[in-house]
């Protein structure tokens, strides 16, 4: 099967069904530091717009995938950063809509809809998803942590502008974490503000998944469900609570690292062993890096992930 770099899947979502990912930006460019991101902390943030990878590229990439297979429902902006950072994120939409009668979905922090160029290029999606999980500028920087240049009330102006113009389906992410905005107090604070949005459907989640920060910790099920309630709109629980217990994620770089015992082995290698993305490999790699279980010797052009070997 032949590879590609910006797109990844289709993965099964119980929303969008088959969904074909297209990563646009480099990993962890983001806009944010949220201490729950599953994709690990921010190294630097960023509002600055541009073409982070060649637009043409990813077109070219999208019409070999259409002509090669084309069997998903939905076409995603997701990733590995903040897909709006692409200073032509809109025109990937647009390629979609001409190409296909796919529906196109755009996950977005929303911080950047105060840019009237953001939110025209947004509103080419069929669905928009949305993220806010506080309530003013204080619980915004202790737990989305964004560029300093990010002001929470022109953001959410912006959101608002923008769910007034859009003419598709609206879905709006709250993200809560024990003890940082989950009291019914602050999350009636949040709802006051997503219920302006109006927006088709609220998602609520929680860090099930392993999050950036360690004192990050999860709601239960139950929990969320009383907190449903003070919404108005269409509410539902989107945490994955199955994967809890298993940990994905230690079981996947575990699995990375017992490849590695035996050889060493590139990113490429890696996600062609496992079929994963290469962002998700390097989500892995960066923990066992970091955790100095791993270390990387460059051969020609290739980097070459090698296990540290205790000195006898
Ligand atoms: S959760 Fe999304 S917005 Fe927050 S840091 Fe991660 S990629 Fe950025």
């Amino acid at each position: 099967m032949k590879k590609y770099k910006y797109l990844f899947g289709p993965v099964p979502s119980r929303r969008l069904g088959r969904s074909l990912g297209v990563d646009l930006i480099p990993y962890k460019t983001c806009s944010q530091d949220c201490v729950f991101c599953q994709l690990g902390r921010t190294p630097e943030k960023t509002i600055i717009r541009n073409e982070y990878v060649p637009i043409q590229e990813v077109c070219d990439e999208i019409n070999e995938w259409l002509k090669k297979d084309g069997n998903t429902d939905h076409v995603t902006l997701a990733g590995s950063g903040e897909p709006t950072l692409h200073s032509n994120f809109g025109e990937v939409l647009k390629y979609v809509k001409k190409k296909s009668s796919i529906q196109t979905v755009l996950l977005t922090n929303g911080s950047l809809f105060y840019q009237p160029e953001v939110r025209e290029a947004a509103s080419q999606a069929h669905i928009v998803k949305v993220s806010v999980s506080a309530w003013d500028q204080n619980s915004f920087g202790w737990i989305n942590r964004p560029h300093q240049f990010i002001d929470f009330n022109q953001m959410i102006e912006g959101q608002k502008a923008f769910c007034n113009e859009f003419k598709g389906v609206l879905w709006v992410e709250v993200f809560l974490v024990a003890g940082m905005n989950s009291m019914p107090s602050d999350v009636s604070k949040i709802s006051a503000l997503v219920e302006q949005l109006k927006p088709n459907r609220i998602h609520l989640n929680t860090a099930v998944r392993p999050p950036a920060e360690d004192f990050v910790k999860a709601l239960s099920r139950d929990q969320l469900a009383t907190l449903c309630n003070l919404f108005n709109s269409p509410v539902e629980i989107i945490a994955a609570y199955k994967n809890m217990n298993d940990s994905e994620t230690s079981a996947n770089e575990e699995a990375i690292f017992s490849m590695l015992t035996r050889r060493p082995c590139t990113a490429e290698d890696i996600a062609g062993t496992f079929g994963m993305h290469f962002n998700e490999v390097s989500k892995y790699i960066g923990n066992l890096l970091r955790k100095e279980l791993i270390h990387t010797e460059r051969t020609g052009n290739d980097i070459y992930y090698i296990i540290r070997r205790k000195e006898a």
